[in-house]
């Protein structure tokens, strides 16, 4: 029977204690429904909704936005054979991963940076947010993701986003952003199952240097009085709260709160910097992180 990593266990019971890191190891045995969401450049929800209908294919709405649906039974390779798919009118997506760009809420007159961006989930939400209107760099390092996250961008008719293939760290000093995301590489320890688990000790103490030094430089490019987001889908503070509490003091930023009543079907864990969301592996959600953060 396949067991937590050791080295992943010790840290949850380090940070959660038995009883909560007992909840957070029966997320990572749960199935989750396929989700997706409806991508509003191409398509209304209405119209995604009759085209479901019509191919039989039971779903119902997420609370955490119109646009998000969790489908009943059908897998995802039934939902990759539709028109809907393959025109891009669709985006099978986790519902976590749905929520920093919802926080962000980019408006369109906004010049936007989405630091770590394939295969682009985010981007063409962000995209979709705005009405394809604001101006987004998405910036990705690795080459062939950056192939998937161009192909994403153009099946989902996202326009005016321009795609840098480099290391977002490297970017030039010249640059600033109204928002900018980032979704940081990191360990997944919210997102293992039996089925996936790329969890190491090795890779965690890599994520850690590694988001340290790209949240710097996006404070760095974000204007004064601007906001930007930090997600992983990892649930360890050493990827999420002692990141923050390294950077935030030197870089003049601060929490701003996900209010305690927004996404209020989320699970939440108990977090160690107020105003921060990270959500509970479970039934329908992957475990992540997410701050809000406001550069004074
Ligand atoms: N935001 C994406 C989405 O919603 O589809 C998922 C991003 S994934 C968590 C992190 C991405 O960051 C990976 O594609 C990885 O190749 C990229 N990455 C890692 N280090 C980077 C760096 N220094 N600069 C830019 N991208 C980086």
């Amino acid at each position: 029977m396949w067991q937590t990593p050791e080295f992943l266990k010790e840290l949850l019971l380090a940070q959660y204690g038995p009883e909560l890191t007992a909840a957070i190891e029966s997320g990572f045995l749960c199935r989750r429904p396929s989700t997706l969401r409806v991508n509003t450049l191409k398509c209304t929800v209405t119209e995604a909704e009759a085209a479901l209908r019509g191919a039989n294919i039971a779903f119902e709405r997420s609370g955490i936005c119109p646009e998000a649906l969790i489908i009943k039974e059908a897998r995802e390779d039934s939902l990759r054979s539709l028109e809907l798919y393959s025109e891009g009118k669709i985006y099978l997506q986790s519902l976590s991963s749905m929520i920093p760009p919802l926080v962000l809420c980019p408006s369109p007159d906004d010049s936007v940076l989405d630091m770590a961006a394939a295969p682009g989930g985010k981007t063409t939400q962000m995209a979709a947010m705005t009405g394809g209107r604001a101006s987004i760099t998405a910036c990705e390092k690795n080459k062939v993701r950056a192939e998937r996250l161009k192909y994403n961008l153009q099946r989902q008719g996202a326009g005016r986003v321009s795609v840098l293939v480099c290391d977002s760290r490297k970017l030039d000093g010249g640059f600033y952003f109204d928002k900018i995301l980032l979704d940081a590489p990191c360990s997944g320890s919210g997102t293992v199952s039996p089925d996936r688990c790329e969890f190491t000790e090795e890779l965690y103490e890599r994520s850690r240097r590694l988001q340290v030094e790209l949240l710097k430089k996006a404070l760095s490019m974000l204007r004064p009085g601007k906001r930007m987001v930090y997600s992983t889908c990892s649930i360890l503070k050493g990827e999420n709260e002692d990141v923050l509490k390294k950077v935030l003091p030197a870089a003049k930023a601060r929490i701003i709160p996900i209010p305690e009543d927004a996404f209020a079907e989320i699970p939440r864990l108990p977090t160690q910097a107020e105003g921060t969301l990270c959500i509970c592996p479970s039934g329908l959600y992957e475990g992540f992180f997410v701050a809000h953060i406001e550069k004074i």
